[in-house]
C-alpha cells in the first residue's frame, strides 16, 4: 500500500520519564533522526544517562516513511507507569511477558 493511505496507532510502551538509557544507546538514536526530531526524542540527564521517548521515535518512523501525521494516533500510555495492568520489562526487572493488540476493520 502507499504510506499516505495508512491509518496507524502507536500502542502502549515505556514513556520518556521511565526509559533511561546509557550514552551509547542515546547516540544511536541521535544518529538515526534529524536534529529537530532528536530534540523531541532524546533528553540528557547528565552523568552519561539519557531519557528516550519511544512514542515520539515511532511517530517519526511513520512520518519519515510517508504516513500522514493526521493519520497517526498515539496512545501515550506507559507500560512501566501502568505495570499493574500492562506488561513492562523494566517494571518487572527483566521478567518476560507479552503485550497483544487486536485490530478490526468494520464492514462498510
Ligand atoms: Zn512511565
Amino acid at each position: 500500500t502507499s504510506p499516505e493511505n495508512l491509518i496507524c496507532a502507536i500502542g502502549p510502551s515505556i514513556c520518556k520519564n521511565c526509559y533511561e538509557v546509557s550514552e551509547d544507546v542515546a547516540e544511536r538514536f541521535m544518529a538515526a533522526y534529524t536534529e529537530a526530531e532528536t530534540a523531541q526524542i532524546v533528553f540528557s540527564k547528565g552523568n552519561g544517562k539519557y531519557l528516550l521517548d519511544l512514542h515520539k521515535a515511532n511517530y517519526y518512523n511513520l512520518v519519515d516513511s510517508g504516513v500522514k501525521p493526521e493519520n497517526i494516533d498515539v496512545t501515550n500510555i506507559c507500560t512501566c507507569c501502568n505495570s499493574e495492568w500492562l506488561f513492562s520489562h523494566r517494571a518487572s526487572k527483566g521478567l518476560r511477558g507479552n503485550l497483544a493488540a487486536v485490530i478490526m476493520l468494520p464492514e462498510l
